[in-house]
């Protein structure tokens, strides 16, 4: 049901994120957006006529997913766990090359739909397949910001030819509630002439930029030793690697002066010694994604020297081609299993800072600080409703560690999916 007059909600629990819960609480929605936040009985008297009283839920803002691949939903349980971080690679272009353009807006769409039936309400997606754009927006109530993949191992096209192409066309796609950015591959998929060029595009643009980093430790010795398995392989297909062998990643990043505030590195499973800072004094985000990270057996994300150095850290699902099989099912997209993932392996961290890596924290990497990911007067109403009987003190550890009751789902103050009476 579209939304059209102010309507207000009203609900056990109100859980804003920005704010400690609140008991008896509303949430008035206009045009939109939030309008006001607070006690029930403080905001009555400015309530709408039309009002929907939830009862014994909960109502938080919808989730920031801050890195997936909506396009490779399909190819749930198809790949293995790999030996090695190449064998994955070599399996993923392997099934990719058997797929068209039907398969691709197929899988996407199945992606978009696991993701809006798990509470996730915007979504940071690489897009291998632009072509899809703009129809696919269309087809979801998602927020999607779509980040045009570039990748460049052999140089065939010119970087800046690639970098004009992608930006021509994120420009001419229409403005509405999704939108589009780019998104260098890694390091070592591209070269340093690409990685300027994308640099250039989104400064002027102001776009957000990402890109997977340091996601193995076959990447962080290419870089920083050249050598070892993944050099040796890229050599062999032609890519110039007089970029390897004198900086870690994150180092190269930053002499490349790719970090900002608005930078989301994906994985960073790998630091040297003086990343973390690195990252930090950019405002740079980290973005993990916890199941993916487990189907890789990567060494541990070094999620402590990252929350010392005070890095803004997100969670992303990533894809279901890196998400092994639960219990012999084929693994769907879910943000707040990945934040029960994660939470089993961080139990010194408080529910509220765990909320933040799916709310706050990506919404501030992606630029939209008080506008997604929490609810605040002015933001954008996206929110999901939680069926609960937790007590108010104990609402955002529920949140956190139990699979939710999603009754609802409101984006941009419209009911994508309705609470039953
Ligand atoms: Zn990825």
């Amino acid at each position: 049901m579209v939304v059209t007059k102010p309507l207000a909600l009203r609900a056990r629990i109100i859980l804003p994120v920005s704010q400690p819960a609140i008991e008896d609480g509303a949430v008035l929605v206009s045009r939109g957006r939030i309008a006001a936040v607070g006690r029930w009985r403080d905001l009555r008297h400015k309530a709408p006529a039309c009002v929907h009283d939830l009862g014994d839920a909960i109502v938080l803002p919808g989730l920031v997913n801050a890195h997936c691949h909506l396009d490779y939903t399909d190819m749930a349980g198809a790949i293995p766990p790999p030996r090695s971080f190449l064998d994955w690679i070599e399996a993923i272009v392997a099934l990719k090359a058997a797929w068209g353009y039907t398969d691709y807006a197929q899988s996407w769409l199945n992606g978009a739909k696991q993701l809006l039936h798990s509470g996730c309400t915007t979504v940071a997606d690489i897009e291998a397949v632009p072509e899809l754009l703009p129809e696919i927006w269309t087809a979801t109530p998602l927020r999607v910001i779509s980040f045009l993949e570039l990748i460049s191992v052999r140089r065939r096209q010119r970087p800046a030819t690639l970098v004009w192409q992608a930006t021509r066309m994120i420009h001419e796609l229409p403005a509405g509630r999704s939108r589009a950015a780019l998104s260098p591959h890694a390091l070592y998929t591209t070269n340093p002439e690409l990685l300027k060029f994308a640099r250039r595009a989104a400064h002027r643009a102001r776009w957000p930029l990402t890109m997977h980093v340091a996601e193995s430790g076959l990447e962080f010795d290419m870089f920083q030793n050249g050598r070892g398995a993944m050099f040796n392989w890229l050599r062999k297909n032609g890519r110039d690697m007089d970029d390897c062998g004198t900086r870690s990643p994150v180092q190269q990043l930053a002499a490349l002066k790719l970090l900002s505030p608005r930078f989301l590195a994906v994985h960073v499973n790998h630091l040297a010694s003086g990343d973390a800072r690195l990252l930090a004094r950019a405002s740079a985000s980290v973005v993990h994604c916890p199941r993916s990270h487990a189907f890789f057996r990567h060494t541990p994300f070094p999620f402590t020297e990252l929350h010392d150095a005070r890095v803004n850290l997100c969670l992303g699902t990533d894809s279901l081609a890196s998400i092994g099989k639960d219990n012999r099912r084929k693994p769907e997209l879910d943000l707040f299993a990945e934040l029960r993932a994660f939470a089993a392996q961080q139990p010194g961290l408080a529910p509220e800072e765990f909320l933040d890596l799916v709310t706050r924290n990506p919404a501030a990497a992606l630029g939209e600080r008080g506008r997604l990911g929490e609810l605040t007067r002015r933001a954008q109403a996206d929110l999901l409703v939680l069926r609960s009987k937790a007590a108010l003190e104990s609402a955002a550890e529920t949140v956190v560690h139990t699979p939710p009751d999603l009754a609802g789902v409101m984006i941009a103050g419209e009911w994508a999916i309705e609470p039953s009476a």
